[in-house]
């Protein structure tokens, strides 16, 4: 059994990766456990919201991400006419605080972490299935039927992670009632320069463009949980779903190879009341995994990292550095949780007269609402 490093960091996701870089600026080797065969990411496209891109400043690597992206001035909401709802343009904000929305394939995110960090911290194939939590130590059990013990441990296993829910057994995720499939594919024809989400009659379609002319888009549809027909569409079949709405979402879904389409049901996780427990701390989607209605999961993540570090770095005890953490943290990770799960219920709406209704309504909306929400997501209290 080893005993060293002293901080010992579950999952090789972007929170886990994000905190093995922290903690590495200042000082401290961790071993990172990642279950996977390999450290790669699942998924298409990633918006960074200008919070996250403050939180990689602070770790010295904003530039590298920057350059493997592509930032975004604004965002749209648009009705399936293609006719605005409403319209943030985050440029005013952005030169307020220096930084702005961006866009990345998730590829190229994971490819900058893992260059940031020495990759024989790295341990692949060791997924933790329980953990014992001693006066002065934690052992972690794996599924290989090795063990591991470590003075203080990081949990950044995702939102079905199972040690979160050995410590809160009721934590489990909750479905938010629509079903999602997302690619990156080329550009369409027509070059797109700004993000837009559709909301419809027939669901919600969103376009954001990439760099190296590439666009990842997402189509969300309420659906039963682990539906089996929504399982088996294809990108033809979704284009026949959506072939109504405007230009290029019916082209641009039946462009999409089959083998580059994700499908899974939307779910987050009911805010928890802690993240701490002694010398265990939760990260990330572990902690707080949200719907992606307002592009925060995985900035959150990359946020933890950098408040993390900063606790670790006052030379407080650890478990201490652990309960700052969790201060600072629970209450902006709940107003996320809690505003993307609304914003999703909303944008979800498909009945003709209340898409009208709810459509006319956010017209109407001052910008200067849409303004204070952006800034309060970048207000961040590092
Ligand atoms: C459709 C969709 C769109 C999204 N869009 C955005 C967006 O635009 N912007 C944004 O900020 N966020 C977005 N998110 C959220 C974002 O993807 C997550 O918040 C982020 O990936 C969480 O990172 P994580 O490292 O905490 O967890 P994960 O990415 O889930 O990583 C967890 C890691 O732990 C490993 N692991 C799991 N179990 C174990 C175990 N027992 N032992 C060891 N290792 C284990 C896994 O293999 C994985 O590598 C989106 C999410 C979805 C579903």
């Amino acid at each position: 059994m080893n005993t060293q490093p002293a901080f010992a960091i579950l999952g090789g996701g972007i929170a886990g990766l994000t905190t093995a870089i922290a903690l590495q600026r200042i000082g401290i080797r961790a071993t990172l456990f990642e279950a996977a065969p390999d450290v790669k990411p699942v998924g298409a496209g990633l918006a960074l919201a200008a919070n996250a891109i403050q939180a990689f400043q602070r770790l010295g690597m904003a530039d590298r991400v920057i350059a493997s992206g592509r930032q975004l001035d604004a965002f749209s909401i648009l009705d399936e006419w293609g006719k605005a709802i409403t319209r943030s343009d985050s440029r005013a904000i952005s030169q307020r605080y220096g930084v702005n929305n961006f866009a990345i394939h998730r590829a190229e995110l994971h490819r900058v972490l893992l260059e940031s960090i020495d990759s024989d911290i790295v341990q692949t194939g060791k997924r933790a299935v329980r953990i014992v939590q001693e006066p002065d130590s934690v052992t972690i059990f794996f599924d290989d039927e090795t063990s591991y013990q470590t003075p203080y441990l990081l949990v950044a296993d995702g939102i079905h992670s199972l040690i979160r829910q050995q410590l809160v057994p009721k934590s489990v995720p909750r479905y938010a009632g629509y079903t999602c499939w997302r690619a990156v594919v080329r550009q369409p024809g027509s070059i797109l320069h700004e993000a837009t989400e559709t909301w419809g009659s027939r669901g919600r379609v969103g376009i954001v463009p990439l760099a190296n002319e590439q666009v990842y888009w997402f189509a969300c549809v309420n659906a039963p949980a682990q539906h089996k027909p929504m399982r088996q569409l294809t990108p033809y079949d979704l284009a026949d779903r959506f072939k109504h709405y405007h230009a290029p979402i019916p082209e641009l879904l039946a462009q999409t190879p089959g083998e580059n389409l994700l499908w899974n049901d939307i779910i987050d996780l009911k805010p928890l009341s802690r993240y701490a427990f002694g010398r265990v701390l939760l990260l990330g989607d572990a902690a707080h995994a949200t719907t992606p209605n307002m592009g925060q999961g995985a900035c959150q993540a990359i946020e933890d990292a950098v408040v993390l570090a900063d606790e670790l770095a006052r030379g407080q005890l650890v478990e201490e550095a652990f309960a700052g953490f969790e201060r600072r943290r629970l209450a902006r990770t709940h107003y996320i949780t809690t505003t993307s799960r609304r914003i999703g219920q909303v944008a979800q709406i498909t009945n003709p007269l209340f898409t009208m209704l709810r459509n006319g309504l956010f017209r109407r909306l001052p910008d200067r609402i849409n303004e204070r929400q952006l800034e309060q997501l970048y207000q961040v209290n590092f």
